[in-house]
């Protein structure tokens, strides 16, 4: 598959964040001029208490970032844009998720990524630096998995991510991989293959010593299991919307993994949810 040819997106960022380019009406634009058929808006969560400003949106943007979703709904009804977040998961805050974020502001869809994870001590842990050892490996798997245990979130983001931090594939890394891929398979959550992975393994400088995502050997792993996984491009940018899509979508079709069913990722959630709160 060409990259042009994957019309859907589940995973795109806004200029919120502070490290992406351009709103939502942008994306929708690209979209639309594309022939794309969804379109998942999924900034960098907000957080009540504003922690890690740094790559995410303000608390104080949510209504903002939230109407923008909304208003594109109506201005491009040729797209079916949905509306998500991609999320950390910080236990103290599980009513949050469940109360605001899909109760009170409607989310479609929250994507889990651990950009952090709570080691032993439950002290938060940068992931990009944390996993260059076996034990942070554990603690990055019992972080996802007691993220999708939660049901709140639809797929885990980039779930090899460690491939940032650690070289070598070994017992280590498989370990790890095995214990995300069969949480994945219990709670039923999607696993994604990230695209934005391919283009920054296509920029990797020489000197890198790491693999980054995706990293293959954690998705022939995964074919072994009953999960479910998908493709996004993960996109800062609205010329990257499908940026490597094709690639990534070759993993799938190589090792024979079941993609996610696009057309059902929000409506069905959003259908959960409203009985849910009946
Ligand atoms: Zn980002
Ligand atoms: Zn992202």
């Amino acid at each position: 598959m060409q990259d042009h040819e994957y019309q859907h997106n589940f995973h795109t960022h806004t200029f919120r964040c502070k490290h992406a380019k351009g709103d939502v009406a942008d994306y929708c634009e690209m979209a639309v001029a594309r022939g794309m058929k969804t379109l998942g808006i999924s900034d960098h969560s907000a957080m009540p208490d504003d922690r890690w400003l740094q790559a995410r949106m303000n608390y104080i943007d949510l209504p903002e970032y939230t109407g923008a979703i909304d208003r594109a709904r109506e201005e491009y009804p040729s797209l079916r844009v949905v509306k998500g977040m991609e999320c950390e998961y910080v236990p103290e805050h599980r009513n949050w998720y469940e109360d605001e974020l899909l109760g009170e502001y409607q989310f479609d869809y929250l994507i889990g990524a651990a950009h952090f994870f709570l080691d032993d001590e439950e002290k938060w842990v940068g992931t990009y630096g944390g996993t260059n050892s076996a034990s942070a490996l554990v603690q990055f798997a019992n972080y996802n998995a007691a993220m999708m245990a939660t049901g709140l979130f639809d797929f885990i983001a980039h779930p090899d991510l460690f491939g940032n931090c650690y070289e070598h594939w070994d017992a280590n890394t498989e370990a790890c991989s095995r214990d995300i891929i069969a949480a994945a398979a219990e709670y039923g959550v999607g696993l994604e293959v990230n695209a934005l992975g391919i283009r920054k393994q296509a920029a990797k400088r020489p000197d890198n010593p790491y693999p980054l995502y995706p990293w293959r050997p954690f998705w022939e792993i995964a074919a072994d299991y009953p999960v479910q996984v998908i493709v996004n491009a993960d996109a800062h940018r609205p010329a990257d919307l499908q940026g490597k899509a094709g690639e990534a979508f070759s993993i799938v079709t190589d090792l024979g993994l079941t993609h996610m069913d696009v057309d059902q990722l929000g409506v069905r959630t959003s259908a959960r949810r409203h009985q849910a709160s009946r």
